[in-house]
């Protein structure tokens, strides 16, 4: 037999005793004298436990309990036990049952759909989840908890205009900030509207997102990419120069698109003072690499270098390390030549492997931006990493 079913079976065992032991009392106060069926059942629940026919002893003991107002609790701790053994089929099963009785008193029968609704929520079957969580929605005690039920099935169905419904309501009616994820629910409308060709419905998307969060850098970046596809190239900067004052630390991910746009404009000077007031704010290697490419085509690799070398003093980084040893190579002695070509390679092998980004919340490591973390689903939490191995 299973062995966790086992133990499961094991902790199950005092309780359904309990419960047979209040039921024996209560019949044998109704029926002096008689035998209860109860002790009958319960060495049948026996038998199939020690001739390891677990299924058929698990459902005998929920079928010794039975429900009134004192088991509602033992009911509803049985239930939420199997949904997390992943035995859901059965906690349905203990829900419906529960919910069936009449003489349920009202606040008991919410708790039970409730459960019934996480039990349909953890087996995929979302459309009932969903009916039932709307229902106790008319409930003050379960609004809020299935408000916060029904965003995590809209966003795991990736349902964002009801997402965006639910998060309103969240905000306005039980006064949650949601002003987060609501900005990044907005951001996912407009991917979808852009991906079907129609921008202007997502450029509508991208302000409504920028309106209800001014720090939304992903908008900001969809609306620079917008922009840019559509060749308004001053258009683009502005949106993507956003990202300054909303979260530096983003700002890397934009720059192959924002040196487009300056260079679609035929722009180097206004490039290179963006670069500059960057820099001055500590956005990143990655803007003194673009930068080095300036000045190595104004004033030659050795320029270049120094740039390099002096900005790695105070923040030492692989990424410097690499470019610098790339702009060294060229004027090596040949005898330098082969190692130094060594040491880029190992530079650039150890660059490769490293993840380029960190959930801020849960420690999760990628290799791409991620705007949701996969790990703990925290909205804006996965950022570039910065320190030596990063920006
Ligand atoms: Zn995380």
């Amino acid at each position: 037999m299973n062995e966790w079913l086992l133990y499961g079976l094991l902790a199950l065992l005092p309780i359904a005793a309990y419960s047979g032991f209040r039921i024996g009392r209560k019949q044998s106060k109704e029926h002096r004298g008689t035998h209860s069926s109860l002790s009958s059942n319960y060495i049948k629940g026996l038998n199939y436990l020690l001739n390891e026919q677990a299924d058929k002893a698990v459902d005998t003991f929920i079928d010794l309990l039975t429900v009134d107002t004192d088991t509602v609790e033992t009911h509803l701790a049985l239930g939420n036990l199997f949904r997390k053994r992943g035995e859901v089929d059965r906690a349905i099963r203990l829900h419906q049952n529960l919910i069936a009785r009449p003489q349920l008193k009202s606040e008991d029968r919410n708790t039970a759909l409730y459960q019934l609704g996480l039990d349909y929520n953890a087996v995929g079957m979302y459309d009932r989840a969903v009916s039932l969580f709307n229902e106790l929605l008319a409930d003050p005690e379960h609004k809020s908890e299935s408000l916060h039920q029904l965003l995590n099935i809209y966003q795991l169905t990736k349902d964002w205009d009801q997402a965006a419904k639910i998060a309103e309501q969240l905000q306005s009616s039980m006064g949650e900030e949601q002003s987060k994820p609501l900005a990044h629910f907005y951001c996912e409308l407009a991917d979808q509207k852009h991906l079907e060709g129609n921008s202007k419905a997502a450029l509508v998307n991208l302000k409504k997102a920028l309106s209800i969060n001014p720090d939304s850098v992903r908008a900001s970046i969809l609306q620079g990419d917008i922009y840019l596809q559509q060749k308004q190239y001053r258009q683009a900067i502005k949106s993507y120069h956003r990202i300054l004052k909303q979260d530096i630390a983003f700002l890397p991910e934009a720059l192959p698109k924002i040196a487009a746009a300056y260079k679609e404009q035929a722009d180097d000077k206004g490039y290179k003072q963006f670069l500059n007031e960057s820099l001055e704010r500590d956005a990143g290697v990655s803007l003194l690499i673009e930068l080095s490419k300036i000045v190595q085509k104004e004033q030659g690799d050795k320029a270049a270098a120094i740039l390099i070398g002096e900005y790695l003093q105070e923040k030492p980084s692989l990424k410097g390390l690499h470019r610098l040893i790339s702009l060294h190579i060229e004027h090596a002695h040949d005898s330098a030549k082969p190692s130094l070509q060594l040491l880029d390679n190992i530079v650039e092998k150890l660059l490769q492997r490293k993840p380029r980004y960190e959930c801020q919340n849960c420690g999760f490591h990628a290799k791409a931006i991620y705007w949701q973390c996969p790990s703990c689903k925290e909205w804006s939490s996965v950022k570039p990493i910065k320190g030596i191995e990063g920006e």
